[in-house]
């Protein structure tokens, strides 16, 4: 067991729903084992600002329901730099903060990991919409943004039913295509395009004409944003070659907000409390996962070389330096998310019609 003196809990980069359920679960999981609580303000820049407060319970009480970031976030360039990361270690020391949890994505990993080597312990805990960390099944947020979804193009597809209309959807997800996948499949949408898996247009537009030849009147397509310069051309090459009056919706930020789902609040509370159990074993440069439903951790290093390898961005050159059983265990995480990934779009592809 590790001493602590004080830990620090921030949330960085986009805010995702259940955000707060992981602060309030970290918060109260360290102040049980004895040790206080910062409650940091607006991610790293707020550490080097030193914008903090120490928190009792009553602080994080009634926000396991609230939607955003009570510590607010914010992206940090400075905090990069090496002048930036003496600033925070110089605050660290001058508050007595000896570990931090870190909610966020990927780039809050790293940051996590310069704090680490300077000798802060440092968890990363997954908390993104788009669920695009490919070393965790899940990301706080995911589920809570894609029920936003589901509930906004089931309205629209009343519209569309009403006037025999198709609406092009675009989601986000930055370049994942999961949320447009899963709302797509739970939507019924006639057709989901998304960066990472090639589009056969000309099927998708046949389906579109056939069906309507055989009564349809309603046809929802879901974009992923991460399917570049996409989305509005293909709305007008379905009007011109089916003849169905067709429109294009961006549903925006309003999938980053709003009270957090069941699954969230869940996961967020397992992962909150997992990170500050990892951090009295002592852990560090570790972020908290789920890997087929149970709470594991893994090293960030590790973990940002399972995304890159997923995301096609490793080298031969830097797979050539990873130690080969490392590499096998890397694979293998990729070809079961690969999997997943295409057994529900080929669910949806099945279903639609
Ligand atoms: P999201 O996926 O929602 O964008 P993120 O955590 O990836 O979340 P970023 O803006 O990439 O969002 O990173 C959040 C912050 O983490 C940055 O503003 C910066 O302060 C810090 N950070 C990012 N990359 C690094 C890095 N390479 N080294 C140190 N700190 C970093």
């Amino acid at each position: 067991m590790t001493e602590f003196r004080r830990i620090g809990v921030l949330t960085s980069g986009g805010d995702a729903p259940g955000m707060n359920a992981a602060v309030r679960a970290v918060t109260r999981s360290a102040l049980l084992g004895g040790v206080e609580v910062m409650g940091i303000y607006g991610g790293y820049q707020g550490l080097m600002e030193d914008d903090m407060k120490l928190f009792t319970s009553k602080d994080v009480a009634g926000i396991v329901s609230h939607g955003g970031t009570i510590l607010y976030s914010a992206r940090s360039e400075e905090f990069k730099t090496e002048a930036g990361m003496a600033k925070a270690i110089a605050v660290c020391r001058k508050n007595h903060i000896d570990g931090i949890v870190a909610i966020g994505g990927d780039g809050t990993f790293r940051g996590a990991t310069d704090l680490s080597t300077r000798g802060i312990k440092t968890v990363g805990i997954p908390g993104t919409i788009d669920n695009d960390i490919s070393s965790t099944d899940y990301t706080i947020g995911f589920d809570t943004a894609m029920n936003t979804v589901i509930q906004l193009i089931d309205k629209i597809r009343d519209t569309c039913e009403s006037h025999a209309r198709c609406d092009v959807v675009e989601v986000m997800g930055r370049n994942a295509g999961d949320i447009a996948i899963q709302t797509g499949l739970a939507t019924g949408a006639v057709a989901i395009a998304v960066g990472e898996i090639p589009f056969d247009e000309k099927s998708a537009i046949e389906r579109i004409r056939n069906a309507r030849n055989n009564g349809k009147r309603n046809f929802i397509v879901v974009v992923a944003e991460g399917k570049k310069n996409f989305a509005e051309g293909f709305t007008e090459r379905i009007e011109a070659q089916t003849g169905v009056e067709s429109r294009f919706t961006r549903l925006g930020h309003v999938q980053r907000g709003g009270s957090p789902t069941l699954r969230d609040r869940v996961t967020a509370s397992l992962m909150g409390e997992y990170a500050v159990d990892k951090l009295f074993q002592g852990m560090s440069d570790i972020v908290v996962c789920e890997r087929n439903s149970n709470i594991v951790s893994m090293n960030i290093g590790f973990a940002l070389n399972v995304d890159r390898l997923f995301k096609g961005k490793m080298t031969d050159e830097e797979k050539a330096k990873i130690a080969p059983e490392d590499l096998a265990k890397m694979e293998e995480i990729c070809i079961e998310r690969q999997t997943k990934k295409m057994q529900l779009y080929n669910t949806a592809k099945i279903t639609c019609l």
